[in-house]
């Protein structure tokens, strides 16, 4: 089996130049390497796939949501380990990351919401720009290069087209994603090797996914269509705290997903795990109170049928009114409270998650436990982590690929201090 060594030049010795390597073409690799590169070190970005950055890719083809605007201190609070990320994403804020994705000439905007985008809303244009820079940089790309651990004699062991190859560096990044979306390179095998190292990793669990509800065939019918404009809210277990998001949802052939699941899907999911259920309330109106849908419930219905009843009088019809019709028994849909009451308080019991390779991302992973504040692996010296293998979670809306990013450039920024504290050491 060949073994590189990535023998250094005469130059890069006098200028102190280290070779490292970056496991995993994400963003957060991407960032590193570029970080690690600016500091005039010979940076390596091993992939397993054919192509950088699928998951980047795939994130672009909804609209990349690629941060936040508001205020910084609300910023951080969407997150579940703020105190753990704040330095991260203070060192490389939301703000910051807009003036980057401007260098690469693509400008963004501030969507209705505070979302961030990139003005054509893709990922492509912005990955090849920063492909294409990392490269005039110096950093080379090794794709179809899949990590399979360390071997006894300390070298980096990767599966190629070629055979298996060994590689020896000064330093190492990890950032080889959650475990979602498998075929996009995210499998999450790397646990077992980092297990090897005595690493302590979480279980991964799924986020930003959907949820399976035993809807009724009426419901089931309407698979794919949008509940708009509604808020809700979950209890949660422990504390009896309501957590409450306004937004969408979409009824799915499973049960429910969208902006509004998402924004509670680690509450939903945390309650399943600790209860084996939870509960989701809807207000399908918040724009009335109980009061105002009560009083023009009770006016006279006539010779109407109830749809053109509920329609004209509140403006209930299409997949709002068929949930009203499923949670209201059939003998009160002439009962202005009951039916206010269910508009109101429309409560759906959660049968369990979806699976989690269909999650946006997952949280478990490398434990804060593990890592150094600069992110460097308490049991493995000169190797350090970033992005989604790290365990944090953290919603839809941008706050996914901030810290990937700011994750990226911390590991990076970490790995050029170690490399120059640590003269002549090589990982192993
Ligand atoms: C459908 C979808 C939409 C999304 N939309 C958004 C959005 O709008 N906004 C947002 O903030 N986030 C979004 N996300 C989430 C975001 O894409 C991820 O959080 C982000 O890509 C994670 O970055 P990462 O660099 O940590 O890991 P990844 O992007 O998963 O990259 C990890 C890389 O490591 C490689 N790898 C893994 N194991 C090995 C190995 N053993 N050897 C070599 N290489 C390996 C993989 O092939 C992969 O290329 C979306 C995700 C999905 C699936």
């Amino acid at each position: 089996m060949p073994i590189h060594s990535f023998e250094k030049t005469f130059d890069q010795a006098v200028n102190q130049t280290r070779t490292v390597a970056i496991i995993g073409a994400g963003p957060a690799g991407l960032m590193a390497a570029e970080r690690i590169a600016a500091a005039g070190h010979a940076v390596t970005v091993f992939e397993q796939k054919a192509s950088v950055g699928r998951k980047f890719l795939m994130a672009g083809k909804g609209g990349l949501n690629i941060s936040h605007s508001e205020p910084f201190e609300d910023f951080l609070q969407r997150y579940d380990q703020p105190d753990w990320l704040k330095p991260m994403l203070q060192a490389f804020t939301p703000s910051d990351l807009r003036t980057w994705v401007s260098d690469l000439g693509i400008e963004t905007f501030v969507g209705s919401s505070g979302r961030v985008f990139p003005a054509e809303m893709k990922a492509a244009p912005l990955l090849r720009a920063w492909v294409a820079r990392l490269k005039a940089s110096g950093v080379q790309f090794r794709l179809r290069h899949h990590w399979q651990g360390v071997s006894k004699d300390h070298t980096w062991q990767f599966h190629t087209p070629d055979g298996e190859q060994s590689y020896a560096f000064d330093a190492v990044v990890l950032a080889m994603g959650g475990a979602s979306w498998a075929r996009l390179g995210a499998d999450g095998a790397w646990r077992q090797w980092l297990a090897e190292r005595n690493v302590v990793t979480v279980d991964f669990k799924p986020s930003n996914g959907g949820f399976v509800v035993n809807f009724s065939p009426f419901i089931q019918a309407h698979a794919g269509e949008p509940v708009k404009s509604i808020v809700a809210s979950t209890v949660l277990p422990d504390s009896g705290k309501v957590i409450e998001k306004s937004g969408d949802l979409i009824i799915t052939e499973q049960g429910v997903e969208g902006g509004v699941i998402y924004a509670l899907s680690r509450h939903l999911r945390d309650a399943i795990l600790q209860t084996g259920q939870a509960q989701l309330t809807l207000d399908l109106m918040p724009s009335r109170s109980s009061e105002q849908l009560i009083s023009l419930l009770s006016k006279s219905i006539g010779k109407q049928t109830l749809a053109s009843f509920w329609r004209r009088q509140i403006g209930l019809d299409g997949i709002k009114a068929t949930l009203v019709r499923e949670y209201v028994p059939r003998q009160k849909w002439v009962d202005a409270s009951a039916v206010a009451h269910t508009i109101k308080n429309l409560t759906i019991a959660i049968d369990g998650m979806r699976p989690i390779d269909e999650a946006i991302s997952t949280a478990g992973g490398v434990s804060c436990l593990a890592v150094e504040k600069d992110l460097m692996l308490k049991q493995w010296p000169g190797v350090f982590c970033a992005g989604e293998m790290l365990d944090w979670d953290a919603p839809t809306g941008g706050y996914l690929l901030t810290a990937c990013f700011a994750s990226g450039q911390w590991a990076g920024q970490g790995v050029n201090e170690w490399l120059s504290h640590h003269a002549n050491e090589a990982t192993s």
